[in-house]
C-alpha cells in the first residue's frame, strides 16, 4: 500500500467512484495482470507482444466531466458515484488532466460569488448541470462547456470574463442547454460564448478538429501510440486503397492516407463524418472520402459491387463486429485487415471467424489507453494465408 501511495495509487474516493478498478494494483501489476489476460483470451492466435504502457500513467484524461449539485456544505462538484446519480465531490483525480480539474474548482468558487445555482435533477430547477473540459494534449488549447438547465445566463459576459481572468489557457467556452430529464449529457443546442467553439489537436503530424460532441480518444499520448502502430501494420507503400470502417472523425483514415493510394472511410453518426470531411480538409487529404452508414451493409455493398481493398482497418464500438461484416471483409480479399479493439472479448470472438476465413493474426500488440482501469485495447495485423 505504502508504494501504491508513493506512486500516487492512494485515492481516498475510489471505492465510491468506481472508475479506476484497478487502483489497489501497482502500475507494474496492472500491466502484468492486463497483460496474461490478453494471453488468455487471444494467445491461442499467435504470440501476445508485451503491453506498451504509460511513462507516467497519470493525469492522462483530456475529457473531463464534473457534475454539480448542492448538499450541506453548499455547492459540490465532481463524479457520478458508479450506476448512480449521487455525486462524489471530488477537486482533482489521478487520471483527469490537471488543468481541467482546477478549471472546474474555479467555476464552483466563482459559483458562489455570482449566485450562480446548480441544476437541481429532482426538481429540475437551477442552472449549472455539468462541466466537460476537453484539452488538445498536443496544442494545449482548452475548451469548456458549460451545460446548462435553462438558456437563459443571468451575467454571461461577467462570467466568462472571471473564468477566462483566471485561465487565459483556455481557447473557447461553450454552453451547452440541456434542461431534460436524461443521463445524457449534452443537450441539443450549443451557444459558442468566447472563442470558436471547437478547439484543435495534433496527432502523428495530422490536425483534428475537437467539437464539444465529437469522438476523440481520451489518452491522445497513448492515441499516437496506437495509432502508429495501426498504420505500420497497414504496411503501406503508397500503392494501397485502405477502407477505414468504423471511421468515427477520420483520424486513422487521414493520417493512413498519407501513405497509401486512397482511403475510404465508413462512420454511422452523420456528425462524426462531418468531422471527418473537414479534418480531411484541413489535412489536404485529397485522397480521402467518407460516407456515413452502418459498416456492415456497406462492406456488403463493397463486396456485391466487387470492389476491392488492399487494407481494411475496424475499430468498431465494444461490441465487436458482426457476421456479415466479417463476411464481406473476406469477401473483399484484403491482404491486411488491421483491428483496432477496445473489448478483448469481442475481439477474440471475431478473430475466431477471420482465422477460419483466410485469415492469421500475424502480431498483435495490448496498449495500455486507460491505466488504472480494467480496460483494455489492441490492435491486431491480420494477414491473408489464402490466395482466394
Ligand atoms: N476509429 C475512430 C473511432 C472509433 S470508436 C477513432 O479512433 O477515433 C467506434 C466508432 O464506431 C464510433 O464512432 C461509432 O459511432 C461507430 N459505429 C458504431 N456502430 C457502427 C456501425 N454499425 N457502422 C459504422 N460505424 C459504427
Amino acid at each position: 500500500m505504502a508504494k501504491n501511495a508513493a506512486m500516487g495509487n492512494g485515492c481516498t474516493v475510489y471505492k465510491k467512484c468506481g472508475g479506476c478498478q484497478l487502483q489497489n494494483m501497482t502500475y507494474e501489476d496492472q500491466l502484468r495482470y492486463k497483460q496474461s489476460k490478453m494471453i488468455g483470451l487471444l494467445g491461442k492466435f499467435g504470440h501476445v507482444n508485451n503491453i506498451i504502457g504509460m511513462e507516467n500513467p497519470l493525469h492522462y484524461r483530456c475529457k473531463v466531466q464534473a457534475a454539480f449539485s448542492r448538499d450541506r456544505s453548499g455547492i459540490i462538484s465532481g463524479v457520478y458515484q458508479s450506476s448512480s446519480h449521487r455525486i462524489v465531490p471530488i477537486d482533482s483525480c489521478m487520471i483527469e488532466d490537471e488543468n481541467a480539474d482546477a478549471i472546474i474548482v474555479t467555476i464552483r468558487k466563482l459559483m458562489t460569488s455570482f449566485k450562480m445555482k446548480p441544476f437541481d435533477e429532482v426538481s429540475m430547477k437551477g442552472f449549472l448541470r455539468h462541466v466537460l473540459i476537453r484539452k488538445g494534449y498536443y496544442t494545449g488549447q482548452i475548451m469548456v462547456v458549460m451545460v446548462t438547465g435553462t438558456e437563459e445566463f443571468p451575467n454571461c459576459r461577467s462570467f466568462i470574463n472571471a473564468l477566462v481572468g483566471r485561465h487565459p489557457e483556455i481557447t473557447t467556452i461553450v454552453q451547452n442547454v440541456n434542461g431534460k430529464f436524461t443521463s445524457l449529457v449534452l443537450g441539443e443546442k450549443s451557444i459558442v460564448l468566447y472563442g470558436d467553439g471547437n478547439i484543435e489537436d495534433e496527432i502523428l503530424d495530422c490536425t483534428f478538429r475537437i467539437s464539444p460532441k465529437s469522438f476523440y480518444q481520451v489518452n491522445p499520448q497513448m492515441t499516437t501510440v496506437l495509432y502508429s502502430k495501426a498504420v505500420e501494420y497497414m504496411g503501406l507503400t503508397g500503392k494501397e486503397t485502405v477502407v477505414d470502417t468504423y471511421c468515427g472523425t477520420g483520424t486513422i483514415g487521414i493520417i493512413a492516407s498519407k501513405k497509401a493510394k486512397n482511403v475510404i472511410g465508413v462512420e454511422l453518426n452523420a456528425d462524426a463524418v462531418k468531422d471527418a470531411k473537414w479534418n480531411a480538409k484541413r489535412n489536404n487529404a485529397e485522397n480521402t472520402s467518407f460516407y456515413t452508414g452502418d459498416a456492415s451493409e456497406f462492406m456488403v455493398d463493397m463486396a456485391r459491387a466487387g470492389m476491392r481493398a488492399d487494407v481494411v482497418i475496424m475499430d468498431p464500438p465494444r461490441a465487436g463486429s458482426d457476421l456479415r461484416f466479417m463476411r464481406s471483409a473476406v469477401k473483399l480479399n484484403p491482404n491486411k485487415i488491421v483491428y483496432v479493439s477496445c473489448n478483448p472479448e469481442t475481439l477474440a470472438r471475431d478473430l475466431g471467424y477471420f482465422t477460419k476465413h483466410g485469415y492469421r493474426a500475424k502480431r498483435i500488440q495490448p496498449v495500455d489507453m486507460f491505466p488504472h482501469t480494467n480496460h483494455c485495447e489492441c490492435v491486431v495485423q491480420l494477414v491473408r494465408v489464402k490466395e482466394r
